[in-house]
């Protein structure tokens, strides 16, 4: 995902666009039990102020998450902010900016990571498939959502066994 920024260097205050359709393998989401279920998209204009280029624009995708509760797959849909500052290599860092800052080198830079970042960053830590998502039921396993629990009936009140015992 590298974007090329040497044409607008030469015109400053002149917006540029560019536009990404990419398909990421799921193993950048590895460990989360995620995948990718659409290419990522990412729209970004940017302008040269003269002293770093300021990107603004969005990264929208579907990925698929296993709820936390019923552990069933589920799609979330992915459609964030990007804010993205970039500065040539070698200049000078604006005092204002402590990270976050892409790195221009020789006219390039690969927005990649910060792409990546921000599709990690909205990853819920406990992904729902619904908020009102019933799950598993811890006795007899079933998908509470899909099924009746038959916990119930498996399980006699134990002082009821104690009653019958009396008759
Ligand atoms: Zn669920
Ligand atoms: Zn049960």
């Amino acid at each position: 995902m590298k974007i090329d920024l040497k044409q607008l260097r030469n015109q400053p205050k002149q917006g540029e666009s560019f536009l990404f359709v990419e398909s990421w393998p799921d193993e950048l989401l590895q460990g989360l039990g995620a995948g990718f279920a659409e290419p990522v998209q990412v729209d970004l204009e940017v302008v040269f102020t003269g002293q770093m280029y300021v990107g603004r624009g969005k990264v929208t995708t579907k990925l698929q998450l296993l709820c936390s509760r019923c552990l069933e797959p589920s799609i979330f849909e992915v459609d964030e902010a990007l804010d993205l500052t970039m500065i040539d290599a070698g200049s000078r860092k604006p005092d204002e900016f402590k990270d976050d800052i892409l790195l221009v080198e020789q006219g390039e830079v690969d927005i990649e990571p910060a792409v990546v970042e921000a599709i990690f960053a909205i990853i819920p830590l406990n992904p729902l498939c619904n908020m009102d998502c019933q799950g598993l039921c811890p006795g007899c396993g079933v998908n509470k959502n899909q099924e009746a629990c038959r916990c119930q009936e498996d399980h006699i009140d134990p002082r009821w066994e104690a009653l019958k015992k009396l008759t």
